[in-house]
């Protein structure tokens, strides 16, 4: 199959998004996740047959429609991206010829549950055209991470001079004011960012104190 042709399951696309790395920039939200952290806020994208199936082709026209109003960069989460191994591969593929054929200085970031150990073991070619990973699963019952990140556990590793330069000063940098985005898309609530801790179960009993009961929501399913 052409790597055109391949088939990506994402829960959502989103644009622009400033609270998951440097800059303005596309989130791409992979759908299936088995490693199942407690306390995960996405649990809406654990399943494998869940969210939509794309083109690879079509998400990358899509993110080159998005780019014409300024782009830093674009964020994979999930879900669980390095799960879907070959439409990744396809995808970072795509964007990094996009890139360097715009001349576009775009940074290529992506979160994964895996150990970094485990994706240099299984994935060295795929992590050679990522700027910066934030690897590890979230463990709830460590402190909070550092920016951009929900645990301590989880590390920033830039991988290339672009990551450097862009993520290098944050990587040991202690936790600011963690920031969330609301977006209202297809009659649904999206909230993107990493949540401080307790933020979720705040809203929830702010919203019933207004009378307002969330139901469906993704950190409890
Ligand atoms: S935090 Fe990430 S790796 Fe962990 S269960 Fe949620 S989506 Fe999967």
């Amino acid at each position: 199959m052409k790597p055109s042709a391949l088939l990506l399951r994402i829960n959502k696309a989103h644009y622009p998004v400033s609270v998951l790395g440097y800059g303005r920039r596309i989130g791409i939200w992979f759908q299936g996740c088995d490693i199942r952290c407690k306390g995960c806020v996405s649990r809406d994208t654990w399943a494998h047959d869940g969210g939509a199936l794309m083109r690879v082709a079509d998400l990358l026209g899509w993110c080159r429609q998005k780019a014409a109003a300024g782009v830093d960069g674009v964020t994979f989460s999930g879900g669980e991206p390095f799960d879907q191994p070959q439409a990744l591969a396809a995808l970072v593929d795509g964007l990094d010829r996009w890139r360097k054929r715009a001349g576009l200085t775009l940074d290529l970031l992506c979160y994964s549950g895996y150990p970094l150990k485990t994706l240099k073991a299984r994935h060295a070619a795929l992590l050679q055209k990522l700027d910066a990973v934030i690897p590890e699963p979230y463990v709830a019952n460590l402190p909070q991470g550092k920016r951009w990140r929900g645990s301590s556990n989880q590390p920033l590793a830039p991988l290339s001079p672009l990551g450097r330069a862009r993520y290098g000063d944050h990587v040991d940098v202690s936790s600011d004011a963690k920031s969330m985005q609301i977006a209202v898309e297809d009659g649904r609530i999206w909230m993107i960012g990493i949540p401080a801790r307790g933020d979720m179960a705040a809203l929830e009993n702010l919203c019933a104190a207004r009378g307002l009961r969330l139901e469906q929501v993704s950190w409890r399913r």
